[in-house]
């Protein structure tokens, strides 16, 4: 069999690189056929590993002479490849399973100890928080009732008298499957908050960095202590994970626990308790807020003040996440997106 001499071409990123069944084949009987497997291996089988071109130099220092200890025209393709480290699954499935198990050990070594981390963190409090973006007006959904039994989307005994303003319809008898398309669009897209629902997106990340800072404040509050004094007792720990609710709005999820001050991950005095977290926790979701005059302008038809979901089933976990048993952790979950991380330093009042 003769296979034809084409250059193979596996250095670029888009379709043209793409290599026919005859390139694919001589590289199969190529000599660096064993490192460029090596190559990609060592990728993690990246979807679309980082082309490197470059080489290493050494100098005598004596003599002066410059010698190249590595040079990637040596390797196959005359690329070292690197993975891209992309977090999300639909670009990379490789590096995205890599940062999911890496994020669920950061986790769960939270949770549980382990990594450095004493199993004593597992008697710490610890709570489970949902923060939601408010309503921006009502969407199809998925509701499920005790049981996980699934329930109409949106029911209304009087939707023939009940209509929006603009004369629509805005109940739905439909049990939504998980891949119905109507899933999270609006019933009216005329009473429906867009903006509102962009500002929130935009604007997320600082409302959760304000409730890290309100965080300690309540907590002082609750415990009838200055913030100095609260400091000298407790320190607030969290990690939080962002996603996304079907109707397009970020959400976060945040396993926050109280440790001992410094660094060594000690119990915090027996006072501080789940239950006096929890509560610092909807003081602080009732509290933070963001006026988006600084970023709209005084313009009433673009000016919100945003703040998190208020429901308590949408707003907070419904119970405490006190650990369920002694040595085990107080919440096991997968997660996408992680940001593990010690709250701010409050600014000076
Ligand atoms: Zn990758
Ligand atoms: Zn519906
Ligand atoms: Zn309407």
């Amino acid at each position: 069999m003769t296979i034809p001499a084409a250059p193979l071409d596996l250095t670029g990123d888009g379709p043209e690189s793409w290599a026919s069944a005859y390139e694919l084949l001589n590289l199969a009987i190529g000599d660096d056929f064993a490192r460029w497997e090596q190559q990609l291996a060592g990728t993690g089988n990246c979807a679309n590993p980082v082309r490197l071109h470059s080489r290493i130099d050494a100098i005598d220092r004596a003599t002066g002479e410059i010698a190249t200890i590595y040079d990637t025209a040596n390797e196959p393709g005359g690329v070292l490849r690197i993975p891209c480290g992309n977090r999300r699954e639909h670009v990379c499935p490789a590096c995205s399973e890599v940062y999911k198990g890496d994020a669920r050990q950061i986790i769960r070594s939270g949770l549980t100890g382990g990594k450095g981390i004493p199993e004593s963190v597992a008697l710490h409090p610890c709570v489970f928080a949902t923060l939601t973006a408010p309503g921006f007006g009502p969407v199809h959904t998925i509701r499920t009732g005790r049981g996980g039994r699934r329930l109409a989307c949106r029911p209304r005994r009087d939707a023939h008298h009940r209509r929006c303003p603009h004369g629509r319809d805005i109940s739905c008898n439909r049990h939504h499957r998980e891949d119905d398309p109507r899933l999270g669009t609006p019933m009216c897209p005329d009473c429906y908050d867009y903006t509102g629902h962009v500002l929130f997106n935009a604007l997320a990340p600082e409302l959760w960095r304000r409730f890290t800072i309100y965080l300690p404040r309540q907590l002082a509050r609750l415990a009838r202590l200055t913030q100095r004094q609260l400091r000298r007792e407790v320190r607030v720990r969290f990690v939080k994970v962002a996603e996304y609710q079907h109707r397009g709005v970020i959400h976060y999820h945040a396993v926050i626990r109280l440790d001992a001050p410094g660094d060594n991950h000690q119990t915090p005095p027996a006072r501080y308790t789940a239950q006096l977290l929890h509560q610092a926790i909807r003081a602080t979701v009732a509290a933070v807020g963001y006026d988006t005059a600084a970023v709209t302008g005084d313009d009433p038809p673009l000016r919100r003040i945003l703040k998190f979901g208020t429901r308590p089933t949408s707003g907070l976990s419904a119970r405490p996440a006190a650990c369920p048993a002694p040595g085990r952790p107080c919440h096991r979950r997968r997660s996408r997106t992680t940001s593990p991380s010690t709250p701010p330093r409050p600014p000076a009042i």
